[in-house]
């Protein structure tokens, strides 16, 4: 089967791609391996409608609607490389299957990685956060840590301290210089030079290796991104360098730099969001439909 469009990733991105090419009448194929990059999370917040929803039961409703249109398929599994040109896609799958398609959208997310830090990973989504609009207000205004893992931690310390009093940790990863220690001073942020030796108790406390327990409401940090498979380099897209790690190159439109494959969410923006991903998978999935009319 030659479908209209492949959607490769099945999440908040690539389900609202899908949604616009499928009531648009033509046949859409979504493939997802199902690990949203926010499956660590018990909620999430900021998306219109659904604040405070398991970021779960947001993708099951999406996708209950997304399938019952007839001209969409689902396939549950993994892309791991992919060929051809506009007309004529085709991205195989991990379980040596392949498919076709015109037109390609890519909305396959990025993992996270974070600092190697004991108990700091078990907490990912819990109690250790990055993103302080998705998860600072429910800290209830309490002490906030930032564990430093990225010279952007000064800034997100910064940032976070609107929400509660904050400290810097810096663990012998950044060295704040004048200006930085003065503008964290305004902020009435506290520097904390100790090394870290792990992450203990249900809010992210932090145990520094003079034997000191510092007690959090949370913590945030910086990790470092990474786009989740070799598909958009293998058509050939351009990559660039973001803040945190690598982002698919588009246009306003959500082309790649290859001509019938588009990009949108996570994979191709520098800091998401669920709403952030939702409005640029409508646009793929838009400028997707239109190429196919227009070339
Ligand atoms: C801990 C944490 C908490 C967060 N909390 C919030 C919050 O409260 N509110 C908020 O707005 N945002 C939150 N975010 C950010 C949010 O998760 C992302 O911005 C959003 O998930 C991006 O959507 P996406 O569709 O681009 O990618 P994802 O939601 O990550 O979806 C990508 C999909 O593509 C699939 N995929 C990847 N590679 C392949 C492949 N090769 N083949 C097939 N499928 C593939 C994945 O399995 C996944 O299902 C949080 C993030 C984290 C890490």
């Amino acid at each position: 089967m030659l479908y209209d469009a492949i959607v490769v990733g099945g999440g908040y991105a690539g389900q609202s791609a899908a949604l616009q090419i499928a009531r648009a009448r033509r046949n859409v194929l979504v493939i997802d391996s199902g690990l949203r990059r926010n499956r660590f999370a018990s909620h999430a917040h900021g998306f219109l409608s659904r604040d405070g929803t398991p970021p779960g039961e947001i993708a099951d409703i999406a996708r209950a609607q997304l399938l019952a249109y007839p001209n969409v398929v689902w396939v549950e599994g993994r892309a791991v490389s992919a060929g051809g040109e506009q007309d004529r896609f085709e991205i195989r799958m991990e379980d040596g299957e392949s498919h076709v398609g015109r037109r390609v959208v890519l909305a396959t997310g990025v993992s996270d990685t974070l600092a190697d830090v004991p108990g700091l990973a078990e907490r990912w989504g819990r109690a250790v956060f990055h993103c302080p609009y998705c998860h600072g207000y429910e800290l209830e205004s309490g002490t906030i840590g930032v564990l430093a893992s990225h010279p952007m931690s000064v800034h997100q310390a910064e940032v976070v301290s609107d929400w509660g009093s904050t400290i810097l940790f810096t663990n012998g990863v950044i060295d704040p210089d004048e200006d930085q220690i003065a503008s964290l001073g305004r902020r009435n942020v506290v520097i904390e030079t100790t090394p870290v030796s792990e992450i203990i108790g249900d809010d992210a406390d932090i145990r520094l290796e003079d034997g000191r327990v510092i007690e959090l409401a949370g913590l945030f940090t910086v990790p470092k991104t990474q786009i989740t498979c070799a598909v958009a380099e293998e058509l050939g897209c351009a990559i660039s360098e973001g803040m945190t790690g690598p982002v698919i190159t588009v246009d306003e439109m959500k082309k790649t730099s290859v001509v019938g494959v588009f990009a949108c969410g996570d994979a191709a923006r520098m800091a998401g969001s669920v709403a952030l991903a939702v409005g640029d998978g409508a646009m793929a999935g838009a400028a997707a439909h239109q190429s196919l009319i227009f070339g």
